[in-house]
C-alpha cells in the first residue's frame, strides 16, 4: 500500500533527517517505527504527509509511492485526499475550540457526507466520550482524552492509511494501554496504521511488523514478534527485561 524507496533528507540543505529509508506498509497492517529521540521518526512522517517543507526540509533522493502512486509531489491535502491522514503528535488540538468542532475540522473539505458521518459514528464508537463531551472546549479533556480526540480528528477524513506520531507520549500506563487497543480496534476494522512510537512495548504489542530507525537509518526489521523477542531491541527499548 505504501512504499518508501532510499529517502533521504536533509533539512536546510545541510542536517540529515534521513539517510537511506526502505520500508513497506503492506494493506492491512499494522507497522510500527521504533527509535529514539532524533532517529528520525518524525521526519519520517512529515515526508510520506508533504509537510517537510513547512520545517525546511527536503527530499533529496528517493521515493514515497501509495497504491503505487507518487506522493512527493502532492501537496499535503491531496496525500490527505489519497487517504493517507496523519493525527497529530501529543495533543495539538484546536484547546479554544469545543470537541465536535475539532472533529468537524478533521472533516473539512470533504464532500461525501454519507463517508464523514459513517466515520462520525466510527469514531463515536471507538471514544464514546467524545461524543458525551462534545459540547466543551478541548482545553478541558484530560490529556488521555486530548490524544483521543487527536486519533478521531485524523478518522474523521476516512484515512486508508492511518499515521500516529506518539500516540503514547506523556500518557499514564493504564492509558497506553488503552490506547494500544484502540490502535487494534481501528485497524480491525480496516484501516492500515503506522505507528511511531518510543514506547516499543505498546507498538511492538499491536504491530505486525516494525523497524528501528538509528541515526537515520532502517537498523532492523522484522514481524513485531521477532523483534520483541531481539537482545539488542529488549535491551536499547524495552528495558531490558
Ligand atoms: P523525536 O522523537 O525526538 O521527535 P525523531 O526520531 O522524531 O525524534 P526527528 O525529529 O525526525 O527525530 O529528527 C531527525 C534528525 O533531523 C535530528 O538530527 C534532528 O535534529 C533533525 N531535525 C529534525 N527537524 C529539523 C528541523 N526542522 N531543522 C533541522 N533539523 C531538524
Amino acid at each position: 500500500m505504501l512504499t518508501v524507496r532510499n529517502i533521504r533528507v536533509a533539512y536546510g540543505g545541510t542536517v540529515l533527517g534521513l539517510r537511506d529509508v526502505s520500508l513497506d506498509v503492506p494493506a492491512g497492517a499494522i507497522v510500527a517505527v521504533l527509535g529514539s529521540n532524533g532517529a528520525g521518526k518524525t521526519t519520517l512522517l512529515r515526508a510520506i504527509s508533504g509537510v517537510l517543507g513547512e520545517h525546511r526540509g527536503r527530499v533529496e533522493h528517493g521515493e514515497i509511492t501509495f497504491d503505487g502512486e507518487s506522493l512527493l509531489s502532492r501537496s499535503p491535502a491531496e496525500i490527505v485526499a489519497a487517504g493517507v491522514v496523519q493525527a497529530p503528535e501529543g495533543r495539538r488540538i484546536f484547546s479554544g475550540l469545543t470537541v465536535t468542532e475539532n472533529l468537524r475540522i478533521g472533516a473539512f473539505g470533504k464532500r461525501d457526507r454519507s463517508a464523514t458521518a459513517h466515520a462520525r459514528r466510527l469514531v463515536y464508537e471507538l471514544f464514546p466520550i467524545l461524543h458525551d463531551r462534545g459540547d466543551q472546549r478541548a482545553a478541558l479533556l484530560s490529556g488521555g482524552q486530548q490524544q483521543m480526540l487527536a486519533i478521531g480528528r485524523a478518522l474523521m477524513a476516512s484515512p486508508r492509511l492511518l499515521l500516529l506520531d506518539e500516540p503514547s507520549l506523556g500518557l499514564a500506563p493504564a492509558l497506553i494501554a488503552q490506547i494500544g487497543h484502540i490502535i487494534a480496534d481501528i485497524n480491525e476494522r480496516g484501516t492500515t496504521v503506522m505507528l511511531v512510537e518510543q514506547n516499543a512495548a505498546m507498538a511492538l504489542g499491536v504491530a505486525s511488523q516494525a523497524l528501528v530507525l538509528t541515526t537515520g537509518e532502517v537498523s532492523l526489521s522484522g514481524p513485531a514478534a521477532a523483534l520483541a523477542a531481539n537482545e539488542d531491541v529488549r535491551d536499547l527499548y524495552l528495558g531490558g527485561d
